[in-house]
């Protein structure tokens, strides 16, 4: 897909939240809300070395735009992420009904990586958005960026 300039500057920031994820220890997961305006209005990187395993960027993000915007904003909101969203987040996401989802890299670009580092599969089967939200606008994945994260899942998994 072709992103510009604007949104390749919010993907970028989604994977330096996931880089920043990685360098404390976490799998290497962030993403970034941005309203109508193009204001970012909040960002997570994944928690899940806490222990629990749902402290996923996307669903800390759908739960702060319920909390924080009303049902038009979050409909006009766009979630960019550094991993397309896994059922758990597509849920909450569409459950909230934010808006349009552009990732940098797919769930099933993730799933042969991890195949290829011989990781186990997860216990939550990996499914795409349009599977979990079907009205939805999903963009991705970015090339060049996309190469990028697949290096920050190489060096988790590598360490771990
Ligand atoms: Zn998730």
């Amino acid at each position: 897909m072709v992103v510009d300039e604007a949104e390749l500057r919010y993907l970028r920031r989604c994977v330096e939240l996931a880089t920043e994820a990685l360098e404390e220890g976490d799998e290497p997961f962030g993403s970034v809300l941005v309203a109508a305006d193009g204001a970012v209005l909040a960002e997570d990187h994944n928690r899940v070395a806490s222990g629990d395993r749902t402290r996923h960027p996307e669903f800390e993000l759908a739960r702060w735009a319920a909390a924080n915007m009303s049902p038009e904003e979050r409909a006009a909101a766009t979630v960019y992420t550094s991993g397309e969203h896994c059922p758990m987040c597509a849920a909450a996401h569409g459950w909230v009904g934010l808006g349009r989802i552009v990732y940098v890299s797919s769930s099933e670009q993730l799933a042969s990586w991890l195949a290829e580092l011989k990781v186990p599969a997860p216990p939550v089967r990996t499914l795409p958005i349009r599977d979990i939200v079907p009205d939805l606008v999903v963009e991705g994945p970015v090339p060049g960026l996309a190469e990028q994260v697949r290096d920050l899942h190489r060096r988790f998994h590598r360490a771990s």
